[in-house]
């Protein structure tokens, strides 16, 4: 049994952050873990500008149903989900994931959770787990699954090294560089063609 792992931000939907950053005009959130590499302390500036703007869970709900997810996605995983189960492992939230999933005919996904208060301002943020990407397909191969992954950046390498076939999409050059062992596609129909190929061959 196949199970294709996709990863969601610059896959399947924009960056959440940056996207909510262009459309709220708040630039002080396009800040990523390139910028400020202890994720922690990037989490709680995040949380605190969002807070002091005021703006809780369903405004920022609002934004984020606003984005909508890229466009093609959702053709291309229903095209998937015929051939293969598809599980989304993610590094957002799913407060944040949730107003996107609805579009993309609900699959399955696995992210983290923010925590809000009664007024709806966010306050803390949960990581189910460190590195849960790769644990979780890690563990897929111990049900017996042979796994296939895809995903567009650093923060995904760890679960496309842990997969039986790794794929790369739309990733920046450095990642590119630095994982040569890994196709890169740059469509979705690329995507689906590199999917089946390793289907063929693990
Ligand atoms: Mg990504």
């Amino acid at each position: 049994m196949q199970l294709v792992c996709l990863d969601l931000e610059g896959v399947l939907v924009p960056e959440i952050w940056i996207e909510f950053a262009e459309r709220t005009g708040i630039p002080e959130l396009r800040r990523t873990t390139r910028d400020e590499p202890d994720y922690d302390k990037l989490m709680r500036y995040r949380l605190d500008i969002l807070a002091e703007r005021k703006l809780g869970l369903p405004d920022i709900q609002d934004v984020i149903t606003g984005m909508g997810p890229m466009a093609g996605a959702r053709e291309f995983l229903d095209g998937l989900r015929q051939q293969f189960q598809v599980i989304i492992l993610s590094d957002t939230f799913y407060e944040f994931a949730m107003p996107l999933m609805k579009p993309l005919g609900m699959p399955t996904l696995f992210c983290h959770k923010l925590e809000a208060d009664a007024r709806g301002i966010l306050v803390n943020y949960h990581l189910r787990m460190p590195n849960q990407k790769k644990e979780a397909v890690q563990r897929f191969k111990e049900l017996n699954f042979k796994v296939i992954a895809a995903g567009d950046s650093y923060n995904d390498t760890a679960m496309l090294g842990e997969a039986h076939a790794g794929i790369l999409f739309h990733p920046p050059q450095n990642v590119i560089d630095e994982f040569p062992q890994f196709p890169v596609t740059k469509s979705y129909a690329e995507l689906k063609a590199e999917i089946l190929k390793a289907s063929a061959r693990i």
